[in-house]
C-alpha cells in the first residue's frame, strides 16, 4: 500500500549507513522533513548525525522525539529493538532498501517516451526515484524531474535539433565518470533509446569502462505521434508493416527505390530538413503522388499539430504551415485516418474491413 504523509517540518529517524541510506535521507529532506541520521560508521551527509544510543533507554529517548523512523539496511538485531520501541511509542515505522555501496555504480538508460508523463514507464519511474544523478535531454518529459528523483543531482545534456549542447562523446565520458565514482546514474532519452537514440554507443562506452549498464524501452514517438494524431501504423488490409527510418541525411537512390517498393507505412523521424527531397525521390521512384503524407509536430505539446497531404502537395503545404523539427512524417494509406484528414476515413474502414472479411 502506498500512503502519502505530509513531512513538512516533521522529525524523521533514519538509521543506518550514511553511504547505504543517501538515497532515502535526500527523499525526505526534498519532503521538507528534518531529518536526523544514527549511524555507527559516521561519515559526511546530508542530514543531521545524531550518537549512536547505548542503551534501550537511549534510543526510546531518541525515538520518542521523532515522527517517522526509517531503517535502511538494518540487522535483525537492530531491527527488531526499534520495532519494538515503535509499537511501544506508536510511532509511524518504514524499511527502506540500502543504496548500493559497491565501488563502481550503475547506469541506466531510461526511454522516457515522447514527452507525456503518461507515457513514461513504472520501470523508468522507479529507476528515477533511486538515481543519484540524472543525465537528459529535451525530448524526453523534464518538467517533474525534481518530483521523480528527488534524491538525485539534474545534467542537462540538452540537444536542440542539429545542435549537439554537449557532444555524445563527452555524454559518454560524464555518465561512465559518474558511475565509477559509485553513483546510480539515469540517462534519461526521449521516446525509446534505441530508436536513433544512441543508446547503443551508450551501453558500448559503459561496457568498455567495466560499468553494469541496463535500457528501459520507452515508447517511441515513431509509433506513439502517429497514433495520437489518430493514425495506426498498421491496419488489416491496409497495412501490414512498417518501416522507420531516419531523414537526418539525404537518401539515396537505393533507398528510395527500396522505401517505394515495401508498400508498406513509412516513418520518418528527424525528417523535416530532408523532407523534399524524400518526396520528390519516392516520387521519382514511382510512388503514387496522391499518396496521404502526416507530419505531425511537437506531438503531446500544448501546440502540437497535424498537417496532411500528398507526396505531390507535401513540400508545398509543409512550407505554407511553417513546419519545424521536432515531427514525425508518416506515409501510407494509414494517414486516411488522421483525425485531421480531411478524406472520409469511414468508407475507408469500411471497405479494408470488407477485405478482411
Ligand atoms: N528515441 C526517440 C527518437 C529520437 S530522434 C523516440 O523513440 O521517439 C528525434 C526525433 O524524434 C525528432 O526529430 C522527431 O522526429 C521525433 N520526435 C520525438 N519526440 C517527438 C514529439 N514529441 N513530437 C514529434 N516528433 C518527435
Amino acid at each position: 500500500m502506498d500512503l502519502t504523509l505530509d513531512l513538512t517540518h516533521r522529525s524523521v529517524l533514519v538509521i543506518g549507513g550514511a553511504h547505504a541510506a543517501r538515497r532515502s535521507i535526500a527523499r525526505y529532506r526534498a519532503a521538507g522533513a528534518a531529518v536526523h541520521l544514527v549511524t555507527e560508521s559516521p561519515a559526511p551527509s546530508a542530514a543531521k548525525a545524531v550518537e549512536w544510543p547505548r542503551s534501550a533507554d537511549g534510543w526510546r529517548g531518541l525515538l520518542s522525539t521523532m515522527d517517522l523512523v526509517v531503517l535502511v539496511g538494518a540487522t535483525p538485531a537492530i531491527d527488531t529493538t526499534i520495532a519494538a520501541l515503535a509499537t511501544e511509542l506508536r510511532l509511524w515505522l518504514t524499511r527502506e532498501r540500502a543504496a548500493a555501496t559497491g565501488p563502481v555504480g550503475h547506469v541506466t538508460l531510461v526511454g522516457g517516451g515522447p514527452g507525456d508523463e503518461g507515457l513514461m514507464t513504472v520501470a523508468a519511474l522507479r529507476a528515477l526515484r533511486d538515481a543519484d544523478i540524472v543525465y537528459f535531454d529535451r525530448l524526453g518529459p523534464h518538467d517533474r524531474l525534481a518530483d521523480w528523483a528527488p534524491g538525485a543531482e539534474f545534467v542537462d545534456v540538452g540537444k536542440l535539433p542539429g545542435h549537439h549542447a554537449v557532444p555524445q562523446a563527452e555524454i559518454e565520458r560524464m555518465i561512465v565518470a559518474s558511475a565509477l565514482a559509485g553513483q546510480t546514474v539515469v540517462r534519461l532519452k526521449g521516446g525509446d533509446p534505441f530508436v536513433f537514440g544512441r543508446g547503443g554507443e551508450e551501453v558500448l562506452a559503459c561496457r568498455v569502462a567495466g560499468v553494469p549498464v541496463s535500457v528501459i524501452s520507452g515508447v517511441s514517438s515513431a509509433i506513439a505521434a502517429p497514433a495520437i494524431a489518430g493514425i495506426p501504423v498498421t491496419h488489416r488490409e491496409l497495412s501490414r508493416m512498417f518501416t522507420v527510418v531516419s531523414g537526418h541525411a539525404p537518401f539515396t537512390d537505393e533507398q528510395l527505390a527500396h522505401l517505394v517498393g515495401l508498400g508498406g507505412t513509412i516513418v520518418v523521424l528527424m525528417g523535416i530538413g530532408t523532407l523534399p527531397q524524400l518526396s520528390a525521390g519516392l516520387a521519382r521512384h514511382g510512388m503514387d503522388a496522391a499518396m496521404p503524407v502526416a507530419i505531425i509536430e511537437r506531438a503531446f505539446t500544448d501546440s502540437q499539430r497535424t498537417t496532411v497531404a500528398s507526396i505531390g502537395t507535401v513540400v508545398d503545404s509543409s512550407a505554407q504551415a511553417g513546419i519545424r523539427s521536432p515531427a514525425v512524417i508518416v506515409i501510407g494509406e494509414v494517414v486516411r485516418l488522421a483525425h485531421d484528414a480531411d478524406v472520409a476515413a469511414v468508407e475507408l474502414l469500411d471497405h479494408a474491413a470488407r477485405l478482411a472479411r
